[in-house]
C-alpha cells in the first residue's frame, strides 16, 4: 500500500534491510494491520551512520543560503503532498481528519518554514574582544522519534539539524512510520545530498538503542518517555554524548478567580482531548478556585459536547482512539486508580464508549476532588482524562501546580493582566500559555525537571546541533 514500506532510505537510496523481518503497523481505529515496515539490524544502522559521517565534512561546510534554500524545498515539497499527509495520520495515529490537516501537518510544515526564516538571522561567527567564538556542526545526529505527533516531532528535528549542516540518522516510532518515510521522499526530492539525511526503521531496542551508543554519533535528540529518555542517556555517557531529551508532562491549567468560566472550560476540554489527550504538553491538572468547583464542572461537562469522539475519516469528530491496545489498557488501568484513590468521577470512567467497541476508543473522563498526590496527578496518562484540584488562594494554587516532577508547559486563563503575568512567571515549566494564545513556532519548546533537556523549534532548535570553538590569535 505504501511505495517504500519495508525499505530504508540510507546514502541516497531505498534498499532493503539485512532482516527479512518486518514489524505490523496498525490502524488504530479499525485494529487492521495497514502495512508493514522492516525490523532493521544494526548492520543497517551501520550503513546509515557510515553514510551520515562520509555526507558530513561537505554538507558542515556549505553556505547558510544552501541550507535555507533546501529547508525551503523541503517545505515546497511537502506542501505539494498535503493530503496524502492526511490521510496518512489518520490511518496510522487514528487522528481525525481535521486534525491530521490543521495540527498535524501544519506543524510538521511551521518547523521547515520556521527554522529557515530563524536561520536567515541566524549568525554563526562572533567576534568578542580577544577571541572570535565558532559555531560548528556537532557532527552527526541520531532523532528518535515516537509516535503522537508523527510530523512535527520528526521535522522539528530534522529543520533543526539541517540548519546546522549536521547529517542525520533518523528512527521514527515503529507505531506511525510512514509519515517519516514520506518526509524521507520529500527530502529526496527537494535534492539534499547523499548521505544527509537517513531513515532506519525498527525497533526502539535495536536501533534506538544502536543510535543513543554508536561511536560514530555524535549527538541524539530523543522525544519519547522518560523511561526511554533515561536509558538513551546513559547510552550516550558511555562515549560523552550530548543529547536532547523532550519528555513527559503533567502540565498545569490555573483558572484563576476571574476567568470566564466557559472559556476555560473549553480550554480545559480542548487539552483533554485533543490528540485523545497524547500530548505531552496537555494541560490535565486543573487548578480551579474552591468556590468554583461546582460550575466548573458542569461548565467543562458541556463543553465537551463540542469534542466528538469517533471515526477518524469523519470530518465532525474531533477525537479519534489511542494509538494500541498497550495505550489503552494503560489508560484503562488510570481510570481505575483514580477511582481507588478516592478520586470522584463526574463523567466517563473504564471501558469503550457506546457505540465505539471497535478501535481503541476510550470515554472521555473528568476527575474531581483531586490532590496533588493521588498517582492520577502526579504521573501523565496520555489519554482524554483530566483531573481537577481545586485552591484557595494564588500562592496555594502555584505550590501545587509545581509540586509535579514534571516542567514542560503551564497554561493560565483569566482576566486581571498582573495576576496572569504573576502565574505564568511562578509556573516552573519551558513553555507558558496565557488565555490560549496562539502558538508561535519560533518561540523555545522543551523542558524544566524530568520533561528534559534542551530547547527545540526555530534558532533555539538550531543551536541544539552546534557546537561552539573559540578561536584566539588570529
Ligand atoms: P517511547 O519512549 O516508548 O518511544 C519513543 C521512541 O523511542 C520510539 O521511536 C521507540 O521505538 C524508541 N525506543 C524504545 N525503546 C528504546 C530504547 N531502549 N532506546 C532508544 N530508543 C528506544 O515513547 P512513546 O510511547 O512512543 O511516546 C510517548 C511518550 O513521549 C510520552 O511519555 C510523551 O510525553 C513523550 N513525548 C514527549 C514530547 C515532548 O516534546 N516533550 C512530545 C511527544 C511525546
Amino acid at each position: 500500500m505504501f511505495k517504500h514500506e519495508n525499505k530504508l532510505f540510507i546514502n541516497g537510496e531505498w534498499i532493503d534491510s539485512t532482516n527479512d523481518e518486518t514489524i505490523n503497523v496498525i490502524n488504530p481505529a479499525t485494529e487492521e494491520v495497514i502495512g508493514t515496515i522492516s525490523a532493521s539490524t544494526s548492520e543497517d544502522l551501520d550503513k546509515a551512520v557510515q553514510a551520515a559521517r562520509d555526507a558530513l565534512p561537505a554538507f558542515s561546510r556549505t553556505i547558510k543560503k544552501e541550507r535555507i534554500d533546501l529547508l525551503n524545498r523541503i517545505a515546497d515539497e511537502y506542501e505539494k503532498r498535503k493530503d496524502e499527509f492526511i490521510d496518512v495520520m489518520t490511518l496510522e495515529l487514528g487522528a481525525p481528519r481535521t486534525i491530521s490537516e490543521n495540527v498535524h501537518y501544519e506543524m510538521g510544515l511551521a518547523h521547515f518554514r520556521t527554522v529557515a526564516k530563524a536561520l536567515e538571522d541566524y549568525s554563526f561567527e562572533e567576534e568578542r574582544g580577544g577571541h572570535t567564538v565558532v559555531k560548528e556542526s556537532v557532527g552527526v545526529s541520531g532523532l528518535i522519534t515516537p509516535w503522537n505527533f508523527p510530523t512535527n516531532q520528526t521535522s522539528t528535528k530534522i529543520a533543526g539539524a539541517i540548519a546546522a549542516g549536521s547529517t542525520i540518522v533518523l528512527k521514527p516510532s515503529e507505531e506511525t512510520p510512514y509519515a517519516a518515510i514520506m518526509l524521507a521522499e520529500i527530502i529526496e526530492k527537494a535534492g539534499a545530498p547523499k548521505g544527509v539525511f537517513n531513515l532506519v526503521n525498527g525497533t526502539g531496542d535495536t536501533i534506538g538503542d544502536g543510535i543513543s551508543s554508536h561511536p560514530d554519533i555524535d549527538f541524539v535528540s530523543f522525544t519519547g518517555s522518560g523511561a526511554v529518555g533515561t536509558k538513551v542517556m546513559e547510552n550516550a555517557s558511555q562515549t560523552i554524548k550530548n543529547v536532547a531529551l523532550e519528555l513527559g508532562g503533567k502540565s498545569p491549567l490555573f483558572v484563576l478567580k476571574d476567568a470566564d468560566l466557559q472559556k476555560a472550560a473549553k480550554s480545559a476540554a480542548q487539552h483533554m482531548m485533543l490528540n485523545s489527550g497524547q500530548v505531552c504538553s496537555a494541560g490535565t491538572r486543573i487548578l480551579v478556585p474552591k468556590e468554583m468547583q461546582s460550575d466548573f464542572e458542569t461548565a467543562l461537562v458541556q463543553a465537551l459536547d463540542k469534542f466528538k469522539m469517533g471515526d477518524p475519516q469523519d470530518t465532525a469528530n474531533f477525537t479519534g482512539p489511542l494509538i494500541s491496545k498497550k495505550q489503552y489498557d494503560t489508560v484503562q488501568s488510570y481510570i481505575k486508580k483514580g477511582q481507588e484513590e478516592g478520586a470522584r468521577l463526574v463523567e466517563g470512567g473504564e471501558g469503550k464508549p457506546d457505540g465505539l467497541e471497535t478501535g481503541y476508543y476510550v470515554k472521555p473522563t473528568i476527575f474531581s476532588d483531586v490532590s496533588n498526590d493521588m498517582v492520577i496527578a502526579r504521573e501523565e496518562i496520555f489519554g482524554p482524562v483530566t483531573a481537577i484540584i481545586t485552591y484557595d488562594d494564588i500562592e496555594e494554587g502555584l505550590r501545587i501546580a509545581n509540586d509535579t516532577p514534571y516542567g514542560l508547559a503551564g497554561y493560565v486563563i483569566g482576566e486581571d493582566e498582573k495576576s496572569l503575568k504573576y502565574v505564568a512567571s511562578n509556573i516552573r515549566a519551558g513553555q507558558i500559555t496565557v488565555n490560549d494564545a496562539k502558538t508561535d513556532h519560533l518561540a523555545p519548546f522543551g523542558g524544566f525537571k524530568q520533561s528534559g533537556i534542551g530547547r527545540e523549534w526555530g534558532d533555539f532548535g538550531i543551536e541544539e546541533y552546534l557546537e561552539e570553538k573559540a578561536i584566539m590569535g588570529v
